[in-house]
Parts: C-alpha cells; sequence; structure tokens
C-alpha cells in the first residue's frame, strides 16, 4: 500500500503552529522549502496565494524550526547566566555567539553577578546587554572586551545559516549574510561590500538606523 500524504492549507498550518502566515510564508522562504509548497493555482504568487497547501507532515519540521529560532534549549542550557526574561532577538545561527558568551559569563567572578539581559541584532552586527556589577572596573573592562569581540565576530558569520557571511548594506534591512542569503538584505545601497562594519567605516553610519 502507498503511503498517502494529507495537505495542509498554509493558513491552517499557520495556526496550528501559532504563527502569523506572514511569518511562516517567510519561514519557508528563509530555509529553502519553497518547493514543498505545492499551489493547484499555477499562476499563484507564493507570497499572495490562498491556495497553497503543505505536506502536514512538514509540520514537525516547522516546529522544530521555531523552536531553533526561539533558543529554546539554550535557554534552559545556559539558564545561570541569563536573566530570566532574557531578549534574544537574533536569528538562529549566532546561537554559537551566544554560548560563547554564556560561557564567557560563567568563567567570570561569581562576585561580578555577570548575566546576559539581551541579545539583538542592529544595523547587521549583534548587540549584547548585560546585568553586572558596574561599580568595579574590572568587570566593566572584561564586559566591554566580551562586547566588542563577538559584535565583531558577528560581522562574519552569516545570521541565518552560519556560513562565512559580510555586512550587507541595505536600505530596508541591513543583515550580515553569505552568499546564498545575500537575497534577505536585498536591494542593496552603493557602497555594499566596501563596509565591513556600519560601526566605522565612514560617515555611512549616520545613515544606519540608530537605536
Ligand atoms: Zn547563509
Amino acid at each position: 500500500m502507498e503511503d498517502t500524504v494529507t495537505f495542509i492549507s498554509l493558513t491552517d498550518a499557520a495556526d496550528r503552529l501559532g504563527v502569523s502566515l506572514a511569518y511562516l510564508r517567510d519561514l519557508i522562504d528563509r530555509t529553502d522549502r519553497k518547493e514543498n509548497v505545492l499551489d493547484s493555482d499555477t499562476t499563484a504568487d507564493f507570497w499572495s496565494s490562498k491556495t497553497a497547501v503543505i505536506p502536514e507532515r512538514d509540520l514537525k519540521k516547522y516546529e522544530r524550526e521555531l523552536s531553533r529560532r526561539r533558543f529554546v534549549r539554550f535557554r534552559e542550557r545556559y539558564a545561570d547566566v541569563l536573566v530570566e526574561d532574557v531578549v534574544l532577538t537574533v536569528r538562529p545561527s549566532w546561537k554559537s555567539l551566544l554560548e560563547r558568551v554564556s560561557k564567557r559569563l560563567r568563567w567570570m567572578p561569581p562576585e561580578w553577578n555577570a548575566r546576559l539581559r539581551k541579545a539583538r541584532e542592529k544595523s547587521g552586527y549583534l548587540v549584547l546587554g548585560f546585568e553586572y556589577d558596574r561599580n568595579r572596573q574590572d568587570a566593566c573592562n572584561e564586559i566591554e572586551r566580551l562586547r566588542e569581540e563577538v559584535r565583531l565576530s558577528s560581522l562574519s558569520i552569516c545570521e541565518e545559516c552560519g556560513r562565512l557571511g559580510r555586512f550587507r548594506y541595505s536600505p530596508s534591512r541591513s543583515l550580515t549574510l553569505c552568499d546564498r542569503h545575500a537575497r534577505l538584505s536585498e536591494p542593496v545601497l552603493p557602497g555594499d561590500g566596501v563596509i565591513a562594519d556600519p560601526a566605522s567605516d565612514g560617515a555611512l553610519i549616520s545613515e544606519l538606523p540608530s537605536d
């Protein structure tokens, strides 16, 4: 007997996953799974189609992907060096950087009370926020070094897949991406490929969105 494949509409799939339809479409695109989307209307556009379906069994893959993107396991594993309501708004492949930060926090003297408060992507690089004893100069110095070291590292790691990447200068969304994921920041601005670090390379920084 042949296996029968059950299909589910994108709207229902988004409901079952607890995300918006727009988020699910974006997730499918980012994970290079657009070819797994079937459409009875062959002229329909992926981004607006109302007839698109996916195999129901793919839901499991998207569930796993969502939990990866929410850093569920990372939050459990490093709970001791994260503040309780830590904010992690970065793409999944910078997890390696978050792990590096967490391990460094564990090495710091306990009396510094150093913990990660937030990690977010800003104009293509990783910005970190910490809770620690600010009255201690040694703690301040070490936290500053870690912050800058990780920020610079993030400018060479594709946010989506972890491959070697570079800063992409875009009017809508500057990101650090590999060649395969470069499309996520298109169209790019003049200066793309020249600016390696938006925080230090020339006056162009004034055009970037601020905090
Ligand atoms: Zn990539």
